[in-house]
């Protein structure tokens, strides 16, 4: 089904849960019960949220019950303000990276630098953090349907949750886990990555809803565990080699190229590799 906003798509991923998919930018989920919607990701500006509820106008006209945060980037929570009436739910280190004063003025200083079209709009964002946090899992009851909120550890930043759909064998999985697309590694954690992977891939699930890109059959989960593991160990072993940074960067990126090359935001590989090595000395 093509949304009213351009370039989106909504697809009906299990009976009234839907991926709102959005060409080269953030995904939302929307979940449709009889007197109520809950949302996965307010999405980067209010202009953004607004078209987001737009959308979900298509689908229900019953009130946006809960809005669930699958991690504190601006990409899928600075349009939270947007949801006055809402319950926003998040992992307790999502709410705290969002009330991070430095880290947020980092991250609009260089949104607002790249000259996107909302990079005047990312100026005013009240960034408004979640009010119901919990530490390692919690469940909701929504329309007759479980839905588990997950913890399993940090990974694409400290505090990512997994909305977890069991009936459904469905996850939403923020930006931990893409269908052939790498992701954003520089604010992450990429040796617990692993073990968060792990734990994710214990989750009974056949098909998957990431942050970025489009939906993903269990297949593609595993092979995005694949990829963290092989750049996490990839890092870990120039260290132990002796390799200094710049040579690291080279050599790990090239051993990923030859398996991974073709995925979106391959260009962002040497960068991780270098952070991940970084990353080393500081554990
Ligand atoms: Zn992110």
């Amino acid at each position: 089904m093509t949304a009213a906003t351009p370039g989106t798509e909504i697809v009906e991923v299990a009976s009234g849960v839907f991926a709102r998919l959005h060409e080269g930018l953030a995904n939302a989920g929307i979940i449709v019960a009889d007197d109520g919607v809950l949302v996965i990701d307010s999405l980067r500006v209010p202009s953004f949220a607004r078209d987001l509820i737009a959308d979900v106008r298509h689908l229900s006209d019953k009130p946006i019950r809960y809005v669930i945060d699958t991690h504190s980037h601006w990409d899928h929570s600075w349009g939270n303000e947007e949801f006055p009436d809402s319950t926003i739910i998040g992992h307790a280190n999502c709410r705290s990276e969002m009330l991070d004063v430095e880290k947020n003025e980092r991250w609009i200083e260089g949104i607002a630098a790249g000259g996107a079209p909302w990079s005047e709009e990312v100026k005013t964002v009240q960034i408004t953090p979640p009010s119901v946090i919990f530490e390692t899992s919690m469940q909701l009851y929504f329309g007759g349907r479980r839905i588990d909120l997950h913890y399993l550890g940090r990974a694409h930043t400290s505090g990512d949750l997994f909305v977890h759909l069991r009936d459904d064998r469905l996850l939403f999985t923020g930006d931990v886990a893409q269908d052939g697309g790498v992701p954003f590694m520089l604010d992450g954690y990429i040796q617990d990555w692993v073990q968060t992977d792990d734990r994710l891939l214990e989750l009974d699930a056949e098909r998957f809803v990431a942050g970025h890109g489009p939906v993903g059959e269990r297949p593609a989960l595993a092979e995005a565990r694949e990829f963290i593991a092989a750049l996490a160990s990839g890092a870990a072993s120039a260290k132990a080699d002796g390799q200094d940074k710049v040579t690291a960067r080279t050599k790990v990126t090239a051993e990923l190229q030859q398996r991974f090359g073709g995925w979106r935001g391959f260009d962002r590989v040497e960068d991780s590799v270098g952070f991940a090595y970084r990353q080393l000395d500081e554990s």
